[in-house]
C-alpha cells in the first residue's frame, strides 16, 4: 500500500495501547492493576454535568464558533486573569478537542519543514511524535547527570537558526518535577532574546503537593500577551479529572489564535458545544472540587512513596505534581530477562497483571513511569505485585490482596 511516510512512521500512543491491553485483559476477567492510566477516578463536577446537560436538553446543539463559544471563552479569560495574572481577550483564546489537539494545532501553526522544536527530557510522549507530523524535527535535551531537572546551558546551546519553539511541561508529565523558578525565568529569557516561543503545557497546573507552586512562565516576562513568545495551553481534562470531555484552550497572541482557527475551522470545525457547556460549567463552578481532587492525589503520592521505599534498590524522586512518578528499575532493566524498561513493563504486567508505562517512551531508559491517580488499594497492591514477579527468591505462589499470583501462570 502506498501511504504517507510521516504518517506511517507515526507509532500509536504506547499509553493507549497500554489502556487497551488492560482492559482486554479484563475483559478476559484477569484481575489488572493500571498504575499506567493518566486519569483520576473522582466523578465529573456537578456543575459541569449540569450545564452540559441543559446544553443537550435545549435540543439546539449546532455548530458554535470555531475558536470556542463565547461563555466559555470568557470563563478562560477569568480563569487566565486569576491564574497568570494576565489580562487577556477573547481573541486570544481558542478552545479545541482536548489539550492534545491544542498542542498539535500550536505546532502546525508554527513548524515549517525542519524547524526545530525543543523538548526537554523526560517529556510526555506525544510532544516528538507530533513534531514529525507537522514536518518539524524533535530536538531533546537529555539531563546528562540523570536527574530530571533540565540544564539550562544545554538547552542554550541546542538554540540554532531552526529552533522555533522550546517546549516546557511544569509540573511534568512523567517525572512530577516543578521546574525551578530560576530555570523557567531563564527560558523565558531566552526565548524572547532569541525570539522563538515558548510552548508552556500547563495541563498539570493546579495538581501540586506540599505547597509547591508551578510559576506560569508569564511572571517572567514584561511584554504583554500581544507582544509576548508565550503560548500557553490548559484543559479540563486534569483540571478536574474531565479527561473524556475533551476540552483545551490555547492562550496566544491573536495572530497565532488567527492562524490556529484558520487550521481548526478546515479540520473539526468546532468543539462540540454540549463538551463546551460542561467545561464552562466546571470553571465557573465551585473551585472546592479542585483542591479536594488535589489533597486526594497528593494522599495517593503519600501512599506511593511509602510503598516504594521497600523496593531496596529502586531510587524514587518525591514527585512535587501531576500523579505520576518515574522510578529509576535500571537495577532490573539490565539482565537476561529483562533488557530495559519496554521488556521489563511486559514482564510486570504478564507476570504480575500490573500496568506501568516503560520510561523509554518519555526518553528516560530504565525508569517506569507509575501513576498514582487510582485508587489507595490499587497502588499497595500493585506495588506489592510488582515486588513479589521482580523478587527471584519469592515463593511462586502466592496470595496478594485476595488474589492467589502464580509465578508462571502465564
Ligand atoms: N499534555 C500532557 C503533558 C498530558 O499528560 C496530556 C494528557 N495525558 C495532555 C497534554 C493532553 O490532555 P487532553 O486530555 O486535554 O488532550
Amino acid at each position: 500500500m502506498n501511504l504517507s511516510q510521516v504518517a506511517s512512521s507515526i507509532p500509536s500512543s504506547p499509553t493507549l495501547v497500554l489502556n487497551e491491553e488492560a482492559r482486554k485483559l479484563r475483559e478476559r476477567g484477569e484481575a489488572v492493576i493500571h498504575l499506567g492510566i493518566g486519569e483520576p477516578k473522582n466523578k465529573t463536577p456537578i456543575t459541569a454535568i449540569l450545564s452540559s446537560a441543559a446544553k443537550l436538553c435545549s435540543g439546539d446543539v449546532k455548530y458554535v464558533p470555531t475558536d470556542g463559544t463565547p461563555s466559555l471563552k470568557k470563563a478562560i479569560v477569568r480563569y487566565t486573569e486569576d491564574n497568570y495574572d494576565r489580562i487577556v481577550s477573547p481573541q486570544n483564546i481558542i478552545v479545541s478537542d482536548g489539550a492534545k489537539q491544542s498542542l498539535f494545532n500550536i505546532l502546525f501553526s508554527l513548524c515549517n519543514p525542519q524547524d526545530e522544536i525543543i523538548i526537554l527530557a523526560p517529556f510526555w510522549v506525544s510532544y516528538p511524535e507530533m513534531i514529525k507530523m507537522v514536518g518539524g524535527i524533535p530536538v531533546i535535551i537529555t539531563p546528562e547527570d540523570g536527574s530530571f531537572l533540565p540544564n539550562f546551558a544545554e538547552i542554550e546551546d541546542a538554540v540554532g537558526s531552526y529552533t522555533k519553539a522550546i517546549i516546557i511541561n511544569s509540573p511534568n508529565n512523567p517525572s512530577g518535577m516543578i521546574y525551578p523558578e530560576a530555570l523557567v525565568s531563564k527560558i523565558v529569557d531566552l526565548c524572547e532574546r532569541k525570539g522563538i516561543y515558548l510552548i508552556c503545557d500547563d495541563i498539570y497546573q493546579k495538581l501540586v503537593f506540599d505547597g509547591n507552586v508551578a510559576i506560569p512562565a508569564y511572571k517572567y516576562s514584561q511584554k504583554d500577551v500581544e507582544a509576548s513568545k508565550i503560548i500557553i495551553v490548559n484543559g479540563v481534562a486534569k483540571l478536574y479529572g474531565m479527561t473524556g470531555f475533551r476540552v483545551g484552550w490555547v492562550v496566544a497572541p491573536r495572530k497565532i489564535v488567527e492562524v490556529m482557527t484558520n487550521v481548526q475551522s478546515q479540520t473539526t470545525t468546532c468543539v462540540s458545544p454540549v463538551m463546551q457547556a460542561a467545561a464552562e460549567g466546571a470553571l465557573t463552578g465551585l473551585q472546592s472540587f479542585v483542591e479536594a481532587l488535589r489533597l486526594s492525589i497528593q494522599n495517593n503520592r503519600d501512599i506511593l512513596m511509602q510503598e516504594m521505599r521497600s523496593f531496596t534498590d529502586v531510587k524514587c524522586i518525591k514527585p512535587a505534581g501531576t500523579f505520576y512518578a518515574l522510578p529509576d528499575f535500571n537495577a532490573y532493566c539490565h539482565n537476561s530477562v529483562n533488557r530495559n524498561s519496554v521488556e521489563l513493563s511486559n514482564f510486570l504486567l504478564k507476570k504480575a497483571l500490573v500496568v506501568t508505562v516503560p520510561g523509554k517512551e518519555f526518553g528516560m531508559e530504565g525508569h517506569l513511569r507509575l501513576s498514582y491517580a487510582g485508587t489507595v488499594k490499587d497502588i499497595k497492591e500493585g506495588i506489592e505485585r510488582m515486588k513479589w514477579a521482580l523478587d527471584p527468591n519469592a515463593p511462586s505462589e502466592i496470595y496478594l490482596g485476595d488474589r492467589k499470583m502464580i509465578r508462571d501462570w502465564f
